[in-house]
């Protein structure tokens, strides 16, 4: 046996002995949502990205949309949405909190084993924020929960993040973190548009209003909550939209660069922060600020 054919032969048992690998993009069939493409992004880039906080997101050609869920896991919300991402052969990226992912590393594992991508998104979910917190407390709260993510998920917390993937609670970032994540090799992801699935509704009005958004933005990283009994509800409806309206699911890989990168138009404003301003100002709770706030998200 050669040594080419020997090396060969390593990697392939190496990939598949590797625990977690997500297995190959599946397809349901044509009447089935399915995930058209991986995107890779590459942490090293030190990109920030999402319109509603960031001049910049993901290219995405028109009827593209990456699915992101931000709070889990927790029961009985998550394995519902897991289940429904499967129904259609959808891949998602889920933004955990490190606490959760303690509490329950079994759906985190089902996430991984699903071919989802997961990300960080703190380890407390600070309710004053980590904007708001001494940068070493923030800085304390994300590792602790990169540490809680990674050994759910993988077994063990090595101190390098598995996944170069974080979301800032409220999208309450700050200079001084943004720099920091930058340093860990992350990229720190906003949102195009959102469910607005902190506020009470129905499952009918999630849905109606997340549609709505989507055929007026015509693409874009959408924000769920996979803790939220309406987006967990409404999810195989939505699915199903999906498909009837010719909207494409793009599911982001941890990978090489260069990360394809849109840029705002000149008009460009942030849109969470007025509403972080607002919340954070101290003038009552931010389910009175109409889009939600910080603790919402
Ligand atoms: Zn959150």
């Amino acid at each position: 046996m050669s040594s080419n054919r020997i090396c060969f032969l390593s990697i392939l048992a190496a990939l598949v002995a590797m625990p977690g690998a997500a297995a190959p993009l599946a397809s349901c069939g044509p009447e089935k949502l399915g995930t058209s493409r991986e995107i890779a992004v590459d942490g090293g880039e030190g990109l920030a990205l999402g319109l509603q906080s960031y001049p910049r997101t993901l290219a995405l050609a028109d009827h593209e949309v990456v699915l992101t869920f931000d709070d889990g896991p927790v029961p009985p919300t998550t394995p519902l949405v897991l289940s429904a991402l499967k129904e259609q052969c959808v891949r998602a990226t889920f933004f955990i909190i490190g606490n959760n992912a303690s509490a329950d590393p079994a759906l985190v594992k089902r996430e991984m084993e699903e071919g989802h991508s997961v990300g960080y998104h703190s380890n407390s979910h600070p309710a004053r924020t980590l904007r708001l917190m001494s940068v070493d407390a923030a800085k304390a709260d994300i590792e602790a929960g990169i540490a809680a993510v990674d050994k759910a998920a993988y077994g063990d917390a090595s101190g390098k993040p598995r996944t170069p993937f974080f979301r800032f609670p409220g999208f309450a970032d700050s200079p001084a973190l943004l720099d920091y994540l930058r340093g860990r090799g992350m990229t720190v992801f906003g949102s195009d548009l959102w469910a607005s699935d902190w506020r009470t509704m129905t499952p009918q009005a999630e849905l109606d209003l997340v549609m709505g958004r989507l055929e007026q933005a015509g693409k874009g990283i959408i924000l769920f909550h996979d803790s939220k009994a309406s987006t967990a509800k409404m999810l195989p409806d939505f699915l199903r939209a999906l498909k009837a309206k010719g909207f494409k699911v793009v599911h982001m890989v941890a990978g090489a660069g260069p990360t394809p990168v849109e840029k705002a138009g000149p008009d460009w404003k942030s849109t969470t922060e007025p509403i972080i301003a607002k919340t954070l100002g101290g003038k009552g709770p931010a389910s009175e600020h109409g889009d939600g706030g910080p603790e919402a998200r």
